[in-house]
């Protein structure tokens, strides 16, 4: 029987003691809604307050929590126009320490205030001293101590929770104390009891509470795994039914393949040797076009790796057994570029190909149209064009999505439509370091192509600064005279195609004019019109341009094997995973190729961004690094990274903790696939509503 009070987290917090409808408005704009939103807001860290550091014991370099009282505060004169800077000096018994804020201006009314009536602070921050002179710190956080204690945010271990616009960090205390009062009764525990035995959990409740009020950090560190391991869990059984589902239920086109012809036939069509990599990306995917079931694959392999040839491989599976198939790529340059290496390689073996793209005329689309709806044309290449424009197959069989990271899943889904049931294979560079791709693609089955094609010669990279330009161009200058070509790549303009369009026009004029006027200097950016773009790309790769001026457009899956440079402007303005793509556009050949990376970053993080570059050209690595400078957070938060979004769990930090967690799930599904039996009914709702907080990437 419900009692007439029950509470649930799915509680509005406007109806929390303490919060009422116009804090819960401002609650709300933190995203937290119900009372459940705020006891899953991850404390950002954890604050020892039952003992502070002594101001007097403080050594350069410490990041320490100091507590005491407002002595003074000043306003500082600078010699620099509009900037502000307050000194407040703050006194522990032991010593004084001097706090420095810098444009805040309204900070200094406010702490001569709190000096004049003797007020506590707690101050956060990293302690530095120059000379003899007292303990400095900067950028410090802070917080006033209350006069009467409410025994939340003094003598104990603190949270400290995410950034709160207009919220003081004590009011969120109260808020979050108020509500582990009322409500952690109405917390249920998910997990199945074995699971729970076997990994040794805190149970929910005390898990909660102490991942917001730590009883002592020992206690902490174990309701933070607990509550990771949750996470963690109802992913990983989310990706184990959907992996079982795919292979048990779906059923899909058989084809017949002998694998002798294939490879016989491959070596026809393929102008080179296969990599050992390649043929076992080939060879599962034959595996999977004949077993009868639905493929679902990921080819996952770094830039160069020839992605592309293992695509062609499988469209050539589905035409030989009298399929149609399809293949699309994020940008009409990309897609340009497909049709003629398919045309190129698959239309001496009789294989029609046609290109599905958003600038052609109205007659050719219709033409376009008409050959694959009656079933004439094998192949489509083509953009998201593919599936806007009324395209429609007699018998597709096969759909590859390329670059997948770049589409959304409705856009995959909507070309998987376009037939009944297509086998599908997504390919994708590598984006996310090697230890992730269980987690984020565990549905699919992955083929990795660890191997670059022979004969590539490793791309030298430097990093020169702006006043070394000239030995940089003088550097290019010399392969442009034994016929290569270059890139260059303008710097990034923030938020505005338009002003990068015309900051990549003036560097084209720079290259025309002054640089390099005995060259052809052509210009691609994203404002151009794709007919534009396509004419400036062909005119590239037939090497009627020698140099390509260009904007990211030229980010994915360029291919110009005679172009053997790349300068790459304001080089830190680029996030790694961005360079490295870049990068990727030249080393295609048997020419030596360099990277020059031009910039004077002016952050450590910039700094070692060039540095990782200049170290290393595994894709793998650089994910790797990528993620442990930006930190997850924003790692995962780019377009690019696919990842699920956690609350509490770290994927880098907790990475041991997602492995014991995706052994258990697996288990337990394939004991249970449709988590039917008793003990099992709290974990399904629990998965069915837990957001993973990203689409997984099966189209099916
Ligand atoms: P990506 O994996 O980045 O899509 P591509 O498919 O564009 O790579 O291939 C990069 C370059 O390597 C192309 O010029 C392609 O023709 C060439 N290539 C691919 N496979 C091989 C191979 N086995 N041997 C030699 N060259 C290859
Ligand atoms: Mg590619």
């Amino acid at each position: 029987m419900a009692s007439a009070h029950s509470y649930s987290l799915d509680d509005e917090l406007q109806y929390v003691k303490g919060v009422g409808p116009s804090f819960a408005q401002t609650l709300a704009k933190m995203g937290l809604h119900t009372v459940g939103d705020v006891l899953r807001r991850a404390p950002r860290r954890y604050e020892d307050r039952s003992r502070f550091r002594k101001i007097i014991e403080l050594v350069p370099g410490d990041t320490a929590t100091i507590q005491g009282r407002v002595v003074a505060a000043e306003y500082v004169p600078t010699s620099r126009k509009n900037f502000n800077v307050t000194r407040v000096l703050v006194d522990d018994g032991t010593a004084v320490a001097q706090i420095t804020f810098f444009q805040q201006p309204y900070l200094l009314k406010m702490f001569s205030e709190m000096a004049r009536t003797s007020r506590w602070v707690v101050i956060y921050g990293q302690a530095k001293r120059s000379g003899f002179g007292p303990i400095e710190m900067e950028r410090v956080e802070w917080e006033e101590l209350s006069e009467e204690s409410d025994g939340l945010s003094t003598n104990r271990i603190v949270p400290i929770y995410p950034a709160t616009e207009g919220v003081g960090q004590r009011r969120l205390r109260k808020i979050v104390d108020s509500i582990l009062a009322v409500y952690l009764d109405a917390v249920e525990e998910p997990l199945p009891e074995d699971i729970v035995r076997r990994h040794r959990l805190m149970e929910p409740k005390a898990a909660l509470r102490n991942v917001h009020f730590p009883g002592t950090m020992e206690l902490l560190r174990e309701a933070r795994r607990r509550l990771v391991f949750e996470e963690f869990f109802l992913l990983q059984v989310g990706l184990a039914r959907r992996r079982l589902a795919v292979s048990r239920d779906s059923k899909g086109y058989r084809f017949s393949i002998d694998r002798e012809r294939l490879h016989s036939d491959l070596r026809q069509i393929v102008p080179f040797e296969l990599t050992g990599a390649q043929t076992r990306a080939v060879e599962d995917i034959a595996g999977d076009l004949s077993s009868g079931h639905l493929m679902n694959r990921l080819v996952q392999g770094d830039v160069g790796s020839g992605k592309t040839m293992v695509a062609i491989a499988a469209l050539f599976m589905a035409v030989e057994n009298g399929y149609q198939a399809a293949l699309m790529a994020p940008t009409e340059i990309l897609a340009q570029q497909h049709a003629i290496v398919l045309r190129r390689l698959l239309e001496p073996a009789g294989i029609t190909v046609d290109l599905a793209s958003g600038s052609q005329g109205v007659k050719e689309k219709r033409a376009v149209r008409e050959r694959l709806m009656g079933g004439q044309s094998r192949i489509a290449v083509g953009t998201h064009a593919l599936i806007q424009e009324g395209i429609e197959f007699a018998k597709l069989g096969l759909v590859i999505i390329d670059e997948q990271h770049r589409f959304g899943v409705l856009q995959r889904q909507a070309l998987h439509l376009k037939g009944e049931n297509p086998h599908v294979l997504v390919m994708t560079a590598t984006p996310i370091p090697r230890t992730l791709t269980l987690t984020i693609y565990g549905d699919l089955d992955t083929s990795i192509i660890d191997e670059l094609p022979p004969g590539r010669k490793p791309i030298r990279t430097h990093w020169k600064r702006h006043n070394e330009a000239g030995g940089v161009y003088s550097a290019a200058r010399k392969l442009l005279e034994q016929g290569r070509q270059v890139y260059v790549v303008c710097p990034l303009v923030e938020e505005s195609d338009k002003l990068q369009a015309r900051a990549a026009t003036k560097l084209a004029e720079q290259m025309r004019e002054e640089i390099f006027p005995e060259y052809r200097v052509g210009l691609l950016h994203g404002q151009l019109k794709s007919d534009e773009k396509d004419e400036v790309m062909r005119q590239f790769k037939a090497h009627d341009l020698d140099i390509l001026v260009a904007t990211t457009v030229i980010e994915v899956g360029i291919d110009v094997p005679n172009a053997s440079a790349i300068v790459i402007e304001d080089a830190d303005r680029f996030g790694l995973a961005q360079l490295h793509q870049l990068r990727g556009r030249v080393g295609r050949g048997e020419h030596a190729s360099y990277c020059v990376l031009v910039a004077d970053p002016k952050t450590d993080d910039g700094r070692a961004r060039m540095q990782v570059m200049v170290e290393t050209q595994d894709g793998f690595r650089i994910a790797e690094e990528d993620l442990k400078l930006r930190g997850p957070g924003e790692f995962f938060g780019t377009r690019q990274s696919g990842l699920p979004e956690f609350i509490f769990g770290d994927l880098i930090a907790d990475l041991p903790l997602m492995d014991e967690a995706r052994r258990s799930a697996f288990d337990l599904v394939a004991a249970d696939p449709n988590l039917q039996s008793s003990g099992h009914v709290r974990l399904k709702a629990a998965v069915e509503r837990s957001k993973l907080g990203f689409e997984l990437i099966q189209v099916s």
